[in-house]
């Protein structure tokens, strides 16, 4: 099995803090209107060009790059564009010019963002348009007080905004950590505060997402299964509250629902990885990445695979395991399909138990994907894996979150071994009394 290796684990907290200065609310409406402006110019600027169809030879075998003659907008980013638009938009700037330089940095990551979720398919072909109010500020216009737990924010030359983390609730969870470019909004300042520390990994957790549970596989513990089903059934009460609320067409009330649903949703996120971060240290979590996912041909992909994302916040639940631990993505091809012993991909899918139809290795299917997921981030690596896929996984262990209040996340980690009896004296240490920090 692994030993031990070091990684660099980089962490973002962001905190906020209530500020009540007129000066901002202006400053983040000139801001806004500055950034539509750039956002109109550099829209009237895009070069459309086709992308033809593309087909590859790779290793003997026709892969499909492009299917289809495909009309591609180019940002224009060259240098003289570039000039001209810092300074058309500083011709009538009555702030810091360190603003403008703000505001193209937002407005090309905007831009940036739209042009990809375009070319997935997922954004129309329709100018974007900034509706939430806020400014994100640049280092150079920020001075730092690490002492004094301060920060002062150039406004115009001559004239700042101060705001303070001193005694704080927070204030002590980022001892040591850098404050990063901050965002104005009308009543507050969003601060990220950023930490980057070595860490040693002595374990790995491969993690499957499935719509009521995730299913993780480790070497060392075996089997994992959390429960989401306090999350499911959380999110199927609202969805009934805010379809009872828009059938009656009361819009407010709906939202209200919608907001409370959000709320809960985050505090479960949070609490699931926050549990999962202290159930498992040093350890490195394993994910498929969700994003690719939707590149994976429909036919390839069992419905069932496909369908989890639906009520299930896995992109939120990945975000948020890679600020509190070291999260690693692999491709997600398969998982579900093939044999962990002999590498076969089964065509059909039935029944509970995966059966492998070459070498007649069994496993129940909740299981197979994360023991592949394993193997992949294995493969990937460079790392032999040893033996028999089932010498490894024989323990269990089932953890969960109750969401709850205000009741801290409790664990229940009870260790069986596949027949269902406790199982004494391995692994983990999970006593109850470390599970908390409030
Ligand atoms: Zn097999």
């Amino acid at each position: 099995m692994q030993g031990s290796s070091l990684k660099t684990l980089k962490q973002v907290r962001m905190y906020s803090i209530p500020v009540s200065d007129p000066r901002v609310g202006e400053l983040i409406t000139w801001y806004l209107g500055t950034l539509q402006r750039a956002i109109d110019i550099i829209w009237e600027n895009i070069e459309w060009k086709y992308r033809l169809p593309k087909i590859e030879r790779r290793k003997r075998r026709q892969v499909v790059i492009i299917s289809y003659k495909l009309k591609v907008p180019e940002l224009p980013k060259d240098k003289s564009f570039k000039k001209k638009l810092r300074d058309e938009l500083l011709s009538d700037c009555p702030y810091a010019r360190h603003w403008v330089d703000a505001v193209i940095r937002t407005v090309y990551s905007i831009m940036e963002s739209w042009r990809k979720r375009y070319l997935k398919g997922r954004a129309r072909k329709v100018k974007p348009r900034v509706r939430r109010r806020f400014a994100r500020c640049k280092i150079s216009l920020m001075r730092v007080d690490y002492g004094e737990k301060k920060i002062r924010i150039t406004v115009k030359p001559g004239e700042y905004i101060e705001v303070s983390w001193s005694g704080r609730w927070f204030t002590r969870r980022v001892e040591g950590w850098r404050v990063g470019e901050v965002v104005l909004k009308d009543d507050r300042v969003l601060i990220p505060f950023k930490s980057t520390r070595v860490i040693e990994v002595r374990d790995t957790v491969a993690w499957d997402s499935n719509e009521l549970s995730l299913d993780g596989f480790s070497p060392r513990t075996g089997f994992i299964r959390v429960d989401l089903k306090p999350l499911q059934s959380m999110k199927i009460t609202y969805e009934r509250k805010k379809m009872i609320a828009q059938s009656k067409g009361l819009k407010d009330i709906y939202e209200k629902y919608a907001a409370r649903e959000r709320n809960r949703e985050r505090d479960f996120v949070n609490k699931l990885a926050s549990g999962l971060t202290r159930l498992f240290p040093n350890t490195i979590h394993v994910f498929e990445d969700l994003e690719k996912e939707k590149l994976v041909s429909k036919r390839k992909n069992p419905k069932s695979r496909r369908k989890r994302n639906a009520r299930t916040p896995w992109i939120n639940i990945q975000k948020k395991m890679s600020e509190k631990a070291v999260v690693v993505k692999v491709p997600p091809k398969n998982t579900s399909r093939t044999c962990p012993r002999c590498g076969y991909v089964a065509k059909t899918l039935v029944g509970r138990v995966f059966k492998c139809p070459k070498c007649g290795f069994e496993l129940e299917r909740q299981k197979l994907a994360s023991i592949n997921i394993y193997l992949k981030y294995l493969r990937m690596r460079g790392l032999p894996h040893s033996g028999d896929p089932e010498e490894a996984v024989k323990g269990e262990l089932w953890a969960g979150v109750t969401p709850s209040g205000r009741s801290p996340v409790t664990w229940i980690p009870v260790k069986r071994d596949p027949e269902g009896h406790e199982a004494k004296g391995r692994g983990l240490n999970t006593e109850p009394n470390e599970t908390q920090t409030p």
